[in-house]
């Protein structure tokens, strides 16, 4: 890709909102239903449903073997990929460019991707077009006490040392497909940096049909086709086969005529994503995550089959609790630095902060799923000021490197008047606080009185409640006023079973099962306890990678082409 000229500056400049609309998809998506729990829609007890009743949970118990006499058709291939989302495809995709004769298996109609496109990479070359430059081991070590030192530094450390090589190997294949990419700007925290490093590709037929959702998994998908992997819709598998000795051979996935039993010579790869749709997972391994006021990835989100299956072959899961992303995307698509009342009436934290302590901040200090963000009418100029302090997500950034903090404020700015008018349930405005809290569910009396409480610690200049750094203290005094709604999404729970840096799952004795690998959601060790974002967008950066490096290895061309 070209060194950035202004003509593409100013496209990716529009393109800014147009990328926090496009984050704003699942905003609102149902936040309750259950789904099934059972690995994928089996029968009988071959899907989980052995558990029912038993008093275990569905991972526990594993199913009876579904007999040979009930498998109506037996499918020899080299590589095994269940799950068709970034990680599976990225992973089907290297694999069959390498040589290797792979079939994808994909539960749904269509590749879910439960992802909106933001790559994140370590370092690109179009980071270096930009002048973005990352301090790897400052960054690291940032990731790895976000995770409070749970994770397996073998896994994030593969992932800093492959990220360029591959960010880089998709830019080239974006550009194929007619591709641009927009890199969007991070956060200036001395306390939450985020590195603007969150590549957007944009442009194509798949972007123009799929938007920045899914056109990345497409062109994956249709590369890996080019290069003769085969897709399967409409085929989830239910269970794994295993031989004697305990090696996962295959897997029995339900198509509409009956069971079909995939043998896979090299591999069998588990990308089937989260535990997000499954109470009973979220329950015991992500209990915070049934707090929020959505779950953000549609209602065709992942129930954990992966991570059932792979428990009932041996695998042992990642100790509890279980990583969430969360963003406060579930209602407002703006929440700056300014004051948060809950629907007690009450300030409660540091509003200050990054995007997954927002939400967790209103979920437990009162057990509420959402809150709203006070401010006036001089917050367009306030967030400009306030980004030379802090920003990320939904503060600053989905605006391109390049473009101004007032280009970010602007468009705030613009999303919120828009709000008041088409989403006035979220986006509320009035001409005085008495009027703006009467369109609130808080009492009033308790709101306006914490508001006043707010503006004198602002005229004092410290915050001697939740101490937020005093360059943040932004009065609200001048009508009209605004109060954004904040409600934390479930984005996805990036947590299960235990892997190695060769993505092997590891069974309870911490030794490989051979034949079985997970990447992706279903695996943990990249991440444990909290989801880092000082490198924006690094789930998929970390699909990227692990589909990327293990498909090569599945070829068997890794250790020729590793970084
Ligand atoms: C609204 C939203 C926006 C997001 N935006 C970003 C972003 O910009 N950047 C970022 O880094 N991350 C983002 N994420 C996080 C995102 O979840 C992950 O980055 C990424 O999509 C996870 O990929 P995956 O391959 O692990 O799983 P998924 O994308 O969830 O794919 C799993 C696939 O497996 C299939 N499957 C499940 N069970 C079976 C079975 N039994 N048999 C066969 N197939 C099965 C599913 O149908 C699905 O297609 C976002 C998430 C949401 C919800």
């Amino acid at each position: 890709m070209d060194a950035i000229t202004r003509r593409t500056l100013l496209r990716q400049a529009a393109l800014g909102s147009a990328a926090v609309a496009a984050l704003g998809v699942g905003a609102g998506a149902a936040g309750a239903a259950e789904k099934s729990s059972s690995a994928a829609a089996g029968s009988g007890t071959s899907d989980g449903s052995a558990a029912q009743g038993s008093g275990k949970h569905v991972w526990e118990v594993k199913p009876d073997p579904i007999a040979a006499s009930d498998i109506s058709q037996t499918v020899d291939t080299e590589v095994l990929v269940i799950g068709g989302g970034y990680s599976g495809c990225a992973c089907a995709c290297n694999a069959a460019l390498n040589g290797a004769q792979v079939i994808l298996v994909e539960k749904d109609d269509v590749l879910n991707g439960h992802g909106v496109g933001g790559t994140g990479a370590v370092k690109s070359r179009v980071m270096d077009e930009n002048g973005v430059v990352l301090d790897k081991p400052v960054e690291m070590e940032r990731w790895v006490s976000t995770c409070g030192n749970r994770c397996s530094e073998k896994v994030v450390g593969k992932f800093f040392r492959e990220s360029e090589r591959c960010m880089n190997w998709l830019l080239d294949l974006g550009q194929e497909y007619g591709m641009d990419c927009m890199l969007t700007v991070g956060s200036n925290s001395t306390v939450h940096p985020e590195a603007s490093c969150y590549h957007m590709l944009y442009g194509g037929d798949f972007y123009d049909k799929y938007g920045y959702a899914k056109a990345v998994e497409y062109m994956l998908a249709d590369k890996a086709e080019q290069a003769g992997a085969q897709i399967v819709y409409e085929m989830p598998a239910v269970q794994l086969v295993q031989d004697a000795d305990g090696s996962v051979t295959g897997a029995i996935c339900k198509g509409a005529d009956g069971y079909v039993q995939y043998n896979a010579s090299k591999g069998v790869v588990l990308a089937t994503g989260d535990i997000s749709w499954s109470d009973e997972y979220l329950q015991e391994f992500a209990p915070i995550a049934l707090k929020v006021k959505a779950r953000l990835c549609g209602d065709t989100g992942n129930v954990g089959d992966g991570h059932s299956m792979a428990h009932w072959a041996g695998a042992k899961f990642q100790d509890a609790p279980w990583p969430t992303m969360m963003h406060p995307q579930a209602a407002a698509m703006y929440h700056g630095p300014f004051l948060f009342i809950n629907p007690a009436g009450e300030r409660f934290m540091n509003e200050a902060t990054w995007v997954q302590g927002k939400c967790v901040g209103i979920m437990v200090n009162g057990g509420y799923n959402h809150a709203w963000s006070i401010f006036d009418a001089n917050f367009q100029r306030d967030n400009t000021d306030s980004l030379q302090y802090g920003g990320g997500m939904f503060w600053d950034s989905f605006r391109a490197v390049g473009t101004s903090p007032e280009d970010a404020s602007a468009s705030h700015a613009k999303t919120v008047e828009d709000g008041v008018v088409n989403t006035p349930d979220y986006y509320k405005k009035a001409d005085t606080l008495e009027e703006l809290v009467a369109q609130l569910d808080v009492p009033a009396d308790v709101a306006l009185a914490t508001i006043a409480h707010y503006n004198e610690l602002c005229a004092a200049g410290e915050d001697t409640d939740f101490f937020k750094e005093s360059h943040f203290l932004y009065p609200i005094e001048q009508g009209p006023f605004y109060a954004c709604e904040v409600g934390p999404g479930l984005l996805g729970v990036c947590g299960g079973i235990e892997i190695d840096d060769q993505y092997r799952a590891l069974g309870e004795d911490g030794q490989p099962i051979p034949g079985l690998y997970a990447i992706g959601n279903c695996s943990g060790g990249m991440y444990a306890y909290d989801y880092p974002i000082n490198i924006q967008g690094n789930s998929h950066g970390r699909c990227l990678v692990e589909g990327k490096c293990l498909g090569e290895a599945l070829a068997g061309v890794y250790d020729q082409v590793k970084a």
